[in-house]
């Protein structure tokens, strides 16, 4: 592929600016790895480790800033998007406003990396996008992540939607109705994701993830799901529901199924298929031991991001969370020995619904009812440990609707019935397993170990909880399994695993009154069955 034709050029910026004046700049339309690679290199953004990935740093800004995401208020969304903290109105006004200055940003810069790539797995619901960067390492992002499309179907391929990810364009924020010199903005109506002042990956993945969960449901009767998915031998898949950091990426690397794919999903009539065309996986105490599967993807082509080197080597500590926790690599999925190509499943046998309870409190594994399973989706808890934050000893809760709230445009309702329905439609499994503390809260306590986890995982899609009797928990009246082959049984129950039963008891009521406060303004629209699906205080 020729590295600029003045065929792409014009394309571009007429595709850009309806201005088309003659302009000096280089496009760098559709590069491989390798040559984004070394534009990289040359341009003094990015290193080589030992294992001949690209590591580079993000700058200001090392996670989302969900504060900054605003959604283009007009004609289109008003009565559609959900309005709340995380989908932000940005008037037409201020909206034309920044997208002018984006697109004269955009045509003086020197060089710009353009790509045309696609989302969604499943060919009936594929999305084609086009994403421009301002950096070479943004534009391998995109490579990574999205779904590449054939060299031989490039020339045809019209992008519907555009993302624009311009890190160093800073914005008067009063000029242009923000909060801060950074915003991630979506136009439902002129189909664009601009990106500005962050050179953060994930706003470019996230942001297509949220005008996905806005499409599908709304237009084409597709729910669309915040987890990731394999499947077995069988062809049974299983999804993995999960906030940030409770084991999506980690727990579907597995070498005994199919890794379908890491983050997001969409479940039609027929099938689950993958959003995206790879993986985004946490860095942070990476060892080659626990999870080899995303060890060994640290390799050429793999984009690592702010993570540090051994002083003097090129060799990256895991362990090091000097620039952040959030230390991330983007690889495409094929890096994974076992994934499967496309990436489309069955519909699941089994749903996960990941939590990181840093309380200590809910049980390492359970299986849920229907009820119980629909107040839980619709709860969507974690706890984040505080560790970083100076002053705050005590685990963070967080709830977080569809276990995704940030990412839905639309009422979590629309999501949590269509997964209602589905659940019961294909009689799906569903269980919730704690990949958080045991033994005691965050301080007291320890992370239940990783084999364990996926050893009562594997039970599960293995069929081995079938004869084994289950005790309803007390307080949160989920059925948890006495015994877990390669599983100490006394860990199963987690108030056996706390030295003071009286601390577990006040813990586990604690937790059960913010289940209940929290619920509170879902009360009104759900049944009687999930109403009864509240723990016990
Ligand atoms: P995100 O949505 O941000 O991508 P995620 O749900 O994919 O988050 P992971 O990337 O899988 O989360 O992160 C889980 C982290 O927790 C990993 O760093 C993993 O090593 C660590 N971990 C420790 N113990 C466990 C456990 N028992 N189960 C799962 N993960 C564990
Ligand atoms: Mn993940």
């Amino acid at each position: 592929m020729p590295v600029e034709t003045s065929y792409q050029t014009r394309t571009v910026l007429k595709n850009l600016s309806n201005r088309g004046r003659q302009s000096s700049q280089k496009v760098h339309y559709q590069l491989t790895p390798n040559e984004l690679l070394a534009h990289t290199l040359k341009k003094g953004q990015g290193i080589l480790n030992d294992s001949g990935a690209l590591v580079v740093r993000t700058g200001q800004f090392t996670g989302r800033s969900p504060k900054d995401r605003f959604i283009l208020r007009d004609d289109v969304t008003q009565n559609a998007i959900n309005w709340n903290e995380f989908n932000i109105p940005i008037e037409p006004k201020y909206f034309d406003i920044i997208y002018k200055k984006v697109i004269s940003y955009l045509e003086d810069l020197p060089e710009v990396w353009i790509r045309d790539c696609y989302a969604c797995a499943d060919a009936q619901y594929r999305l084609n996008i086009r994403v421009i960067n301002e950096q070479p390492w943004g534009n391998l992002f995109a490579y990574n992540m999205l779904l590449r499309p054939l060299e031989e179907d490039i020339e045809g391929l019209s992008p519907e939607w555009s993302v624009i990810s311009l890190p160093g364009l800073k914005l008067d924020p009063k000029e242009c109705g923000i909060r801060q010199t950074n915003a991630s903005l979506i136009s439902f109506k002129h189909k664009l994701i601009l990106v500005a002042g962050s050179s953060y990956t994930g706003e470019i993945k996230k942001g297509i993830f949220t005008i996905l969960n806005y499409i599908l449901p709304h237009e084409k009767k597709v729910l669309s799901m915040h987890c990731s998915a394999n499947m077995g031998k069988e062809r049974d898949t299983a999804i993995f529901f999960g906030l940030s950091g409770t084991g999506k990426t980690t727990l579907s690397a597995d070498p005994k199924r199919k890794l379908i794919g890491d983050d997001e999903h969409g479940w039609t009539g027929e099938n689950v298929f993958n959003f995206e065309g790879g993986c985004y996986a946490k860095c942070i105490n990476l060892s080659e031991e626990k999870e080899p599967e995303i060890f060994h993807a640290i390799r050429t082509g793999a984009l690592v991001e702010n993570v540090a080197f051994f002083p003097g080597t090129n060799r990256i500590n895991f362990d090091d969370a000097s620039v952040t926790e959030n230390t991330r690599v983007s690889y495409p999925l094929n890096y994974i020995c076992n994934a499967q190509d496309p990436s489309v499943g069955n519909v699941p046998k089994n749903i996960f619904f990941l939590t990181c309870d840093a309380f200590g409190v809910l049980p390492p594994i359970s299986k849920l009812t229907a009820g119980q399973a629909m107040y839980q989706f619709i709860s969507g808890y974690t706890a984040k440990v505080a560790g970083t934050e100076t002053g705050i000893t005590e685990p963070k809760p967080t709830f977080s609707a569809c276990f995704g709230a940030p990412f839905l445009p639309l009422h979590p309702g629309i999501y949590a019935h269509m997964l209602g329905d589905k659940m019961e439609k294909y009689n799906v499994n569903v269980w919730l397993v704690n990949t958080g503390w045991t033994g005691g809260p965050y301080g007291t306590g320890q992370r239940i170990k990783l084999s364990y986890t996926r050893a009562m995982i594997a039970a599960a899609l293995e069929n081995q909880f079938d004869n084994i009797k289950f005790q309803n928990d007390p307080v949160f009246g989920v059925a948890v399994p006495i015994e877990c082959p390669s599983v100490p049984c006394d860990i199963l129950n987690p108030r056996n695993t706390w030295f003071n039963k009286d601390a577990y008891d006040e813990k586990a009521r604690h937790l059960a009154t913010l289940f209940a406060q929290n619920f509170e303004k879902y009360a009104g629209g759900v049944n009687e069955e999930v109403l009864a699906a509240a723990p016990n205080l």
